[in-house]
């Protein structure tokens, strides 16, 4: 018998272990995320220019390329125990399943009521929103998870919140609509006639469904002419994987514990919050050169950000009232084809995630929704819980992995990401068990038309 410690199905941290710092894996890169632009002047965005839009606290963070540590104030670590630590989970009935002689770890952050990893960042947002003194709070939200999260995180601070639903998500999902408001949150369908931008829209698509970057329009059109609002947003800026490196320390803590050095870490990718988090202390080990680790982003092939994009400057949203970001993109009035992963339906992708991309720290696979789901399935059958589409894209790529090594007969360790849980994505569920589900993948015509309005600046 060996004399190493036996795994436990689920590895706990105690409360005493819990991350009392935020890890800011922007100050080990050598070549930092390049700063967000204005898009009139084409200078770096300064906190004064981001003043009327963001909360302060959270702005010195955006620009923060430097400060390691973040220590996590007092009230969020408080509320951070209501459900964290979240369940590092061996899959040992997974493995059993796959027959593979790897192990398969994964971070389970769907065990609180908004079901995602959201709310990591959401009651951050919420509190540094709270201690600056401001009224409330405004963002979008796709398929719901966002707005969940949100709207807990403002009741607990007694904050307001306003959240700008894509419509076709507020008319499929009335369920998480009605989350928010048990919350308090006020949701409004977006494109929506109170607001400039809005009504535009409207004028222009009669009759649209909406979009994600349409919403964010919205949302920032009426922070900025509110006192006492301003905008928050769930995933893609530097601050919310800041927020949601709590994932990653957890994870290495709880993995250092027990002697474990994963070979691979794999999340899936829509504006790259929760894979900037899981791998943030990982990846800060490699870009020091102290260990090696395989990173894997996981996109949809109907939104291919990364692994089809080009790597530019490029509007955050549709009504490009927004700053620039560089980012792999797909261009601002790209509009995926219909998936039901609406939380991976963003066309760009964080600037840090970009940046390690760019450099090769990090790869990149698209894979198709039928795949998916079938992982999903594969999935709950023998772990029990029920995974969010956005999250069984991770699935799909640790179970390729775990089969490449049934081949290989390598023992490599696995760790994924799994975000969180799929209640409110039944109807996705039934397409799938139906037959009705398919694969679109855009032509290369479809995405030229996309690239075809990202902005052509020289810098
Ligand atoms: C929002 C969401 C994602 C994708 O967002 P990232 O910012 O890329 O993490 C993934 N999974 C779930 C469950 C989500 O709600």
């Amino acid at each position: 018998m060996s004399a190493k410690k036996v795994i436990p199905y689920k590895i706990y941290l105690e409360e005493s272990e819990l991350p009392k710092t935020w890890y800011n894996v922007r100050a080990d890169m050598k070549n930092k995320p390049a700063p967000l632009l204005n898009p009139g002047t084409l200078q770096p965005m300064t906190a004064a220019d981001l003043a009327p839009v963001f909360c302060e606290e959270l702005i010195k963070q955006e620009l923060d390329n430097d400060t390691r540590e973040y220590p996590i104030p007092q009230e969020i670590q408080d509320f951070y125990k209501m459900y964290r630590p979240s369940p590092l989970v061996r899959a040992y009935c997974l493995e059993e399943k796959l027959q593979t002689p790897a192990k398969i770890y994964y971070k389970f952050e769907g065990n609180n009521t908004s079901g995602s990893h959201k709310l990591n960042s959401a009651i951050a947002q919420a509190y540094y929103a709270k201690k600056q003194g401001l009224k409330g709070v405004t963002t979008e939200t796709g398929a719901g998870q966002w707005g969940t999260a949100l709207s807990m995180a403002c009741s607990y601070f007694g904050l307001d919140c306003r959240v700008y639903m894509v419509k076709v998500s507020y008319e499929q999902k009335p369920f998480r609509r009605e989350v928010m408001r048990t919350y308090g949150a006020s949701v409004v369908p977006s494109p929506s006639d109170t607001t400039a931008v809005g009504r535009k829209i409207l004028e222009q698509f009669p009759g649209t469904t909406g979009s994600l970057g349409c919403a964010i329009s919205e949302a920032v059109e009426v922070a900025v002419s509110n006192p006492g609002y301003r905008y928050v947003l769930g995933s893609v800026l530097n601050q919310v994987l800041l927020h949601q490196s709590v994932i990653g320390v957890e994870t290495k803590t709880a993995m250092d514990k027990y002697g474990i050095k994963p070979d691979v870490i794999i999340g899936c990718a829509g504006g790259g919050s929760n894979l900037g988090g899981l791998i943030a202390p990982f990846m800060g080990e490699k870009l020091r050169g102290e260990q090696d680790y395989q990173f894997i982003a996981v996109e949809p092939a109907s939104c291919p950000s990364l692994t089809r994009g080009k790597f530019a400057y490029d509007f955050c949203d549709t009504g490009m009232v927004c700053p620039m970001a560089k980012m792999y993109t797909l261009g601002s009035g790209f509009i995926p084809a219909p998936n039901h992963a609406g939380g991976l339906r963003y066309h760009g992708m964080s600037s840090i995630l970009s940046q390690l991309y760019h450099d090769g720290y990090m790869e990149a696979r698209a894979v198709e929704q039928t795949k998916v789901f079938e992982a999903a399935e594969q999935f709950a059958r023998v772990e029990g819980i029920l995974p969010a589409p956005e999250s069984s894209h991770a699935i799909r790529v640790a179970i390729d992995e775990a089969l490449k090594c049934r081949e290989t007969g390598e023992e490599k360790t696995i760790l994924f990401g799994l975000t969180g849980t799929g209640y409110f994505d039944m109807v996705a569920y039934e397409k799938y068990h139906d037959g009705l589900m398919t694969d679109y993948i855009p032509t290369d015509a479809d995405l030229e038309r996309g690239f075809a309005g990202i902005p052509k600046i020289d810098l």
